[in-house]
C-alpha cells in the first residue's frame, strides 16, 4: 500500500497534487510520501517485535538526508556500504551504534571514518578485509565489533545482476569456511565476533531461499557458540521484493517474512538485524515526468518525455518494470493507445516500456512512474549533462524540495581546464 492515490481526477502525493509540485518545481522530479515510509519501516518493526531487533535501511536504495532523518527520528538504523552514505547516516544525526558497515571493498580510509566517529559493527566480507581491519583498529587502539557475511550458496532466484548468494557472487565466505575464518579473527588484535551476517540478494519474491538461507545461519550460530565464540546478533541483509506490477505480483509480506524469522531463528535468543532498502524505499516514491512530443512513427506511437534513463536506470539496467500512470485520471472508458514510452537520450537504450497502454496523451501532460523510490534518484547521473532530478518530500499537505536540481553552471563549473592547454 502506498499514498499516492487518485482525488478528484488528480494523482497525489497523500494530500498534494503531484500536478501543484510540478508547478513549483518543474519536471522531472522524484517525490516521496513520509507516510509510507513511516509505514513500511512499522511493517517490520512490528514483524520481528518482540525479539529484540535493529530495522536497519539500506540507505544505497535511498539516500537523502531528509529520508534518513525521517527514518532515524522513528529509531532506525542504517546499513551503509561506503563511507560517504557513512557520513550522510551522521549528517542525518543517527548515532554510530545503529550504524552497520556493509560493502565487500571497504576501504581503510573508509574503516578509519566509521571507527572514529562510532560503528555498531562491520560486516567482512574477506579475510584481507579481516586482516586490514584488525590493523586499523588496532593501529587506533580500538576495538572493532565485526560480524562475517556468510554466502550460503542458495539460489535467490532473482535477476542476475542482484543475485548475492550464489557461490559464484563475489560476496561474502563460503560458509563451509566460516569456522576457520571466525578462528582467526578471535586471534587478530583490534577485532570482536558480535555474529553473523547474510544477504543473499535483491527483489526476492519467495521466502523460500531467504528460509533456506537462515537454516544455514542457525546451525552455523550453533557450532560457533560451541567453539567459544559470542553470537549475539544475527544480521539477515535485505532482499524482499515489492511488487511492481499492480496485478498479478504478490511477493511475500513483512509480517510472513518476520513469522519466519521467530520459527526459524527465535530460538536462538540472537538480537535480529535487518536491511530492507526496497521494501521501504520503493513504493514510497515515484518519478514525475511531462511528455515532451508524442510521435507518430510507422506503426509505433512513441512517447518522448523529458525523464530517460539517466534519471530512472532500472528499465535499461535490469530490464525493470514500472507502471506509468498519467497524472490527470482519464474519464472511464477513455480509449487507450500502446505506446513506447522513452527519453530523450541517444540511444536505443533509453527506453521506458515497449507498447504500453495508456489513455491518448498529448504534449505537456504529465505522468508518474511508480515505485521508483527505491535505487531510483541514488542511481541517476548526468549522462548527456542533463541535471540530477530534485528530490521532493510530501508529508500531510506539505511538501519541501529535499534536493534541488543544480544549474548548468554549477555543472559546468566543476570542470577545469588546464592552464597548459
Ligand atoms: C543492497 C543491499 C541491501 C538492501 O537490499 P534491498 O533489496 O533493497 O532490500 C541490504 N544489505 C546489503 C548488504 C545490500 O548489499
Amino acid at each position: 500500500m502506498d499514498h499516492f492515490l487518485y482525488r478528484n481526477g488528480h494523482l497525489h502525493a497523500e494530500e498534494v497534487p503531484l500536478s501543484d509540485i510540478a508547478a513549483a518545481v518543474g519536471t522531472p522530479f522524484y517525490c516521496y510520501s513520509a507516510a509510507t515510509l513511516t509505514r513500511h519501516y512499522t511493517l517490520f518493526k512490528d514483524a520481528l517485535n518482540p525479539l529484540p531487533n535493529l530495522v536497519c535501511f539500506a540507505i544505497k536504495s535511498l539516500s537523502n538526508v531528509a529520508v534518513l532523518k525521517l527514518l532515524g527520528d522513528l529509531g532506525a538504523g542504517m546499513d551503509v556500504v561506503s563511507g560517504g552514505e557513512y557520513l550522510r547516516a551522521r549528517a542525518a544525526g543517527v548515532p554510530g551504534d545503529r550504524i552497520v558497515f556493509s560493502g565487500v571493498g571497504k576501504t581503510r580510509e573508509e574503516m578509519r571514518l566509521a571507527l572514529e566517529g562510532g560503528i555498531r559493527q562491520f560486516n567482512l566480507e574477506s579475510e584481507p578485509e579481516m586482516r586490514a581491519l584488525s590493523e586499523v583498529a588496532a593501529s587506533m587502539g580500538v576495538i572493532a565489533p565485526v560480524t562475517v557475511r556468510v554466502n550460503p550458496d542458495v539460489d535467490a532466484k532473482t535477476h542476475a545482476k542482484i543475485a548475492t548468494g550464489k557461490s559464484e557472487n563475489k560476496f561474502g565466505i563460503p560458509i563451509s569456511r566460516a569456522a576457520e575464518v571466525y578462528a582467526e579473527i578471535a586471534r587478530l588484535p583490534g577485532l570482536k565476533v558480535v555474529g553473523i551476517d547474510v544477504h543473499i540478494g535483491s527483489q526476492l519474491t519467495e521466502l523460500e531461499p531467504f528460509e533456506q538461507a537462515f537454516r544455514k545461519v542457525a546451525d552455523l550460530t550453533e557450532t560457533l557458540r560451541a567453539q567459544g565464540h559470542m553470537i549475539t546478533r544475527l544480521d539477515l541483509g535485505g532482499g524482499l521484493g515489492i511488487p511492481y506490477t499492480r496485478s498479478n505480483e504478490a511477493p511475500p509480506l513483512p509480517t510472513d517474512y518476520g513469522a519466519m524469522i521467530k520459527r526459524t531463528l527465535g530460538h536462538l535468543g540472537c538480537e535480529i538485524e535487518i536491511e530492507p532498502g526496497r521494501l521501504i524505499s520503493g513504493n514510497s516514491g515515484v518519478l514525475v515526468s511531462k511528455v515532451i512530443y508524442v510521435k507518430n512513427g510507422e506503426g509505433r506511437d512513441f512517447l518522448i518525455l523529458d525523464a530517460a534513463m539517466n534519471d530512472l536506470v532500472r528499465p535499461s539496467m535490469y530490464d525493470a518494470h514500472h507502471d506509468i500512470v498519467p497524472v490527470i485520471e482519464p474519464p472511464p472508458a477513455s480509449p487507450s493507445r500502446a505506446y513506447d514510452v522513452v527519453g530523450p537520450v541517444c540511444e536505443t537504450g533509453d527506453t521506458f516500456a515497449k507498447g504500453r497502454d495508456l489513455p491518448l496523451m498529448a504534449d505537456d501532460d504529465l505522468v508518474a512512474f511508480r515505485s521508483a523510490g527505491a535505487y531510483g534518484a541514488v542511481m541517476a547521473s548526468e549522462y548527456n549533462t542533463r541535471p540530477l532530478v530534485p528530490e521532493v518530500l510530501v508529508k500531510g499537505d506539505q511538501f519541501a524540495v529535499i534536493r534541488r536540481r543544480p544549474s548548468f553552471d554549477e555543472m559546468i563549473a566543476r570542470d577545469s581546464i588546464p592552464e597548459w592547454l
